[in-house]
């Protein structure tokens, strides 16, 4: 354990909170303010790591701190998210015990920045040989093809992942990474067809547009005004131009073919097209008899499982655009699966349960599946019978809140619009706007539309539709969004309930986007909700002791020579070289700022006995 002076702490803060002394909510802010203005932006709580988003390029991460930390002890080097990775792949080299590395944080805080640096520092400290060197090449290229085309640039975060991400890598016994396996979650497709206000499309649709060959664009017929991305200006073009290196990327490192390639951007070329489709009242789609799928009240009339449903034919181009585009992103990360796994993956059995997850998961009464229920019903159902029902199920269950509610308690809560409901979830109360809830979770794709698209002579666009294949016609009525991304949570705890857990918490020090300014309130924020105050006490309990130096030196100074009978220096140096000559292993006791603390009562027994020796 590295032991910093007092003088030293008072400077910069102390690097772990376990050792924070007194502890309170205030303390842990300065603390971290203070660290982050010496450009400390890592500190501990244990053995997990906060992060604190610097927004802007740091010099610690270079190769001379990748070889700093490699093999070193977890605490003996100042705070670094590379001490938790080489922990975790330590461990898993030696001690064969899966790790998974959980981040977490909000928009902007830098989770995905995280994730590359833990990815970069191992693939810089496992094996070598070119198959090996290949593999880890493929891991880390993953990266900008999958930010390229799932990433945009939103108010709070210009790189915003608008997917969930998790990434599995195996090893074999020698610690050399075999392959991986990529899983992605619930992709924001809707973002696809419209943007917030001062938002962006995805990532790609610029880069296609301003990077791709004349030649490539002219093929598409691309014009200069898209629907779909409409915030294509001057200020776009020039912040891409240059940077399209994309198209090498998935050519070379996910080792797609060129008409692969060719096919991938066609498809978004064709999104960024049907954007721009206009209906006028003779219009056919798709070489479909008009009169057999408009109503008398010249909306789409489309079949969908058994039943009939009617919606704008603009609802139906969307609906379609967002499929095309969701398609190709699953397409993508299976294509990249193929080419970075060696190896089966297996899945093991486990699940946990707890209250909240009951009121949103709950096979009958939960959230999910009552939207699900309410979706069975098209016509009828809107947002607002939805939210009717939650209140008649949800109302007296103690997280959930809603104006409609019959109970008392929120009755008089102006502050939740009619629309709303609230959820208290650990992290705090969420207020959920149940405009959309419904045409979302439904994720409709008119059945006629899946087959016109697997009649396309475009072989990606067929094979991206294949329940279109009239000879797979499946009368089932397709997942709902609410219950897809449910099962594919599940399965992802699951799979970390088989790991040890390492945990990057990630804060955001600011909502500007900008360097070196720490917003007190922002921060106490994000501690609140991240229960990282919770976190030090518990980590602390694993201390069974702790004593202010002075009386802990008082009490044992006649065990070491050079404390008895009168140490001169401070009582924390003596602490320090009495334990030293008892020979104390380090890992038994840490060095608080006013106090020692000693984590196994075994040590203090041990003192005692010496004590009565003498
Ligand atoms: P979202 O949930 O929106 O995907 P996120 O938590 O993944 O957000 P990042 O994209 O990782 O956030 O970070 C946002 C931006 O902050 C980055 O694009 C980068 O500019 C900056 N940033 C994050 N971490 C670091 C770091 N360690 N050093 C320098 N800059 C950083
Ligand atoms: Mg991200």
């Amino acid at each position: 354990m590295e032991v910093k002076t007092s003088l030293l702490d008072d400077m910069i803060g102390v690097g772990d909170m376990v050792l924070l002394e007194p502890l309170n909510e205030d303390s842990f802010i300065n603390n971290l303010k203070k660290r982050f203005d010496h450009n400390e932006v890592y500190t501990y709580i244990g053995s997990v790591v906060i992060s604190i988003n610097p927004y802007r390029p740091l010099p610690i991460y270079t190769p001379e701190k990748v070889e700093e930390y490699r093999n070193r002890n977890f605490y003996e080097l100042s705070p670094h998210i590379f001490a938790l990775s080489d922990e975790a792949y330590r461990s898993l080299r030696d001690q064969d015990k899966d790790q998974c590395i959980l981040i977490t944080g909000e928009s902007g805080a830098g989770k995905t920045e995280a994730s590359k640096l833990v990815m970069s520092y191992v693939a810089a400290v496992c094996g070598k040989g070119a198959e090996v060197n290949q593999v880890k090449e493929q891991l880390l290229q993953s990266n900008p093809v999958l930010e390229a085309f799932g990433n945009a640039k939103t108010v709070r975060n210009d790189n915003s992942s608008r997917f969930g991400k998790y990434m599995d890598i195996e090893f074999d016994f020698k610690g050399d990474p075999l392959g991986g396996v990529i899983s992605n979650y619930l992709l924001e497709k809707s973002r696809v067809v419209k943007q917030p206000r001062g938002e962006r499309n995805f990532h790609i649709f610029y880069q296609i547009l301003s990077g791709a060959s004349e030649d490539f664009l002219c093929k598409c017929d691309t014009c200069a005004f898209f629907r779909y991305s409409s915030l294509m200006d001057h200020s776009t073009r020039v912040l891409f131009s240059g940077k399209c290196s994309i198209f090498q990327i998935i050519v070379v490192i996910v080792g797609f073919m060129d008409h692969e390639t060719q096919s991938v951007f066609e498809v978004v070329a064709a999104v960024l097209k049907l954007g721009n489709i206009e209906f006028k009242p003779e219009s056919r789609v798709n070489g479909l008899d008009e009169s057999k799928i408009k109503d008398k009240n010249g909306k789409m009339r489309l079949a969908t499982g058994r039943k009939l449903v009617s919606s704008p034919a603009y609802y139906a181009r969307d609906a379609l655009a967002k499929n095309l585009y969701s398609r190709l992103f699953s397409w993508l990360v299976t294509r990249i699966n193929e080419s970075i796994k060696g190896i089966e993956w297996t899945h093991i059995e486990y699940f946990n349960n707890a209250i909240i997850c009951d009121l949103i998961e709950n096979n009958q009464t939960g959230i999910l599946a009552m939207l699900d229920e309410e979706c069975l019903r098209p016509g009828t159902v809107t947002d607002d019978t939805f939210l009717e029902k939650l209140n008649q199920v949800c109302a007296t269950h103690q997280h959930f809140e809603s104006r409609m509610s019959k109970c008392s308690r929120f009755l008089n809560d102006t502050t939740l619009p009619h629309s709303c409901f609230r959820i208290q979830h650990y992290a705090g109360k969420v207020m959920y706007q149940v405009e959309g809830f419904v045409d979302k979770n439904n994720d409709l794709l008119y059945r006629d539309l899946s087959q016109a698209m697997w009649k396309a002579s475009h072989s990606l666009i067929k094979a991206l539709f294949p329940e279109g294949n009239p000879a797979k016609i499946n009368l089932k009525r397709p997942p709902t969004a609410g219950s897809q991304f449910k099962a594919s949570v599940a399965t992802l705890m699951k799979n970390l309930q088989t790991k040890n857990p390492n945990y990057i918490r990630c804060i955001k020090p600011n909502d500007k986007k900008a360097a070196h300014i720490f917003n007190d309130a922002l921060v106490c924020h994000q501690i609140r909700y991240l229960g990282l105050l919770e976190n030090v006490r518990v980590r602390r309990a694993g201390y069974a002791f702790r004593q202010a130096y002075e009386p802990c030196l008082e009490r044992y100074k006649m065990l070491c020579k050079q404390t008895w009978p009168h140490w001169r220096g401070p009582a924390r140096t003596g602490v320090e070289v009495l334990f030293n000559e008892l020979e104390i292993p380090e890992e038994e006791f840490s060095f608080g700022r006013s106090k020692i603390f000693i984590r196994n009562p075994r040590t203090l027994f041990k003192l005692e006995d010496l004590r009565k020796q003498r």
